[in-house]
């Protein structure tokens, strides 16, 4: 096999999201020097789950860092549905406040989807509301979900245009797979969506010019179900034991991707790892989306983020 140059076939994930933070930053600072508008986003956390807490302080510091607002609401495990809709209530009726995330999971007893749905779709920078699913399935204007948003800027930054490519996603998230669909066939991909009741996944994967897997199983796309030369985004955020056997003893994990990387780096003209890929695009995106929602609550036109 020819020897492949593993630095311009992995993806840098980090570098790309770090210039886009700068981006965002700079437009953000025009945005308040020719507008008087400080982007703002109010980040909702329900109980104590550690992970979720450490999301959130992230989200806060990168927030701040960006030089827009950042409110975090801590609520304790105890609190109820409706307590916590007449936060977001307050969130959008709240004209400082552009964007409003709530943090998943909400504890056993509140209604995921009630509380997502009770978000004003013009500052859901996450992009879950129903609303924005279908603006984003006709091709309206609206907010999209920031990990498929961040893997798509990745894809055209590597391949440039996407039109004729055959596209398979591995996946169909709401969250992930569905709206990776939906912007792939809007930059011309043939499209094809796989997930657990597909038949023969390796024949399906083999036909893809990009292979996007976003299934949440470690390591489960080998290197031969992947077409040479085709461009991997592996979503996947997999937490396994530490490959050295006495850390692994020790309790210790390491995080792998859906994509067997080192199989999957011999064939692939252009791949993602697993940290460092579309981890980081996905604070990111969800900056430059608090941006737009901005600029949009104000009528002003949001500047290209594009490098
Ligand atoms: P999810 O809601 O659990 O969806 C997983 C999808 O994979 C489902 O559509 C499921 O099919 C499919 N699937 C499961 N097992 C399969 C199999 N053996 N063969 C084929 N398809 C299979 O997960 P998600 O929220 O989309 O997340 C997917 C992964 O991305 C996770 O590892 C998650 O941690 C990661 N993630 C990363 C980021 C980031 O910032 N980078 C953001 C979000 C998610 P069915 O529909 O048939 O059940």
């Amino acid at each position: 096999m020819a020897e492949i140059d593993v630095h311009s076939t992995i993806i840098n994930g980090k570098a790309f999201a770090a210039a886009l933070v700068d981006r965002v930053t700079a437009a953000s600072a025009r945005l308040l020097e020719a507008h008087g508008v400080k982007p703002g986003l109010a980040v909702v956390i329900v109980g104590e789950d550690p992970a979720s807490q450490i999301y959130v302080r992230n989200k806060g510091e990168r927030t701040l860092a960006a030089g827009m607002r950042s409110d975090t609401h801590r609520l304790p495990e105890t609190t109820s549905q409706d307590e916590l809709l007449a936060l977001i209530a307050a969130l959008n009726a709240d004209v400082g406040i552009h964007g409003i995330l709530v943090q998943l999971p909400l504890p056993a007893g509140i209604d995921s989807s009630a509380v997502l749905d009770a978000i004003d779709p013009d500052k859901d920078v996450d992009g879950f509301h129903v609303v924005n699913a279908g603006r984003l399935a006709v091709g309206l204007p609206g907010l999209v979900p920031c990990t498929p948003l961040g893997s798509v800027m990745l894809l055209k930054d590597a391949l440039g245009d996407l039109s004729g490519l055959n596209a398979v996603i591995v996946g169909r998230s709401n969250i992930v797979g569905k709206p990776m669909a939906q912007l792939l066939l809007a930059e011309n991909c043939t499209v094809t969506i796989a997930h657990s009741r597909s038949r023969d996944l390796p024949a399906i994967c083999r036909q893809a010019d990009i292979l996007v897997a976003a299934v949440g199983r470690p390591e489960m796309i080998r290197g031969d179900w992947i077409k040479p030369g085709a461009a991997v985004i592996d979503v996947g955020i997999n937490r396994v034991p530490s490959a050295d056997p006495v850390k692994a003893a020790e309790g210790k994990t390491r995080v792998v991707g859906d994509v067997a990387f080192t199989e999957a780096l011999e064939v692939a003209g252009r791949i993602t790892p697993v940290p460092g890929g579309v981890g980081p695009m996905t604070i990111a995106c969800l900056l430059a989306n608090t941006y737009v929602a901005a600029c949009r609550a104000h009528d002003v036109t949001p500047e290209s983020l594009d490098a």
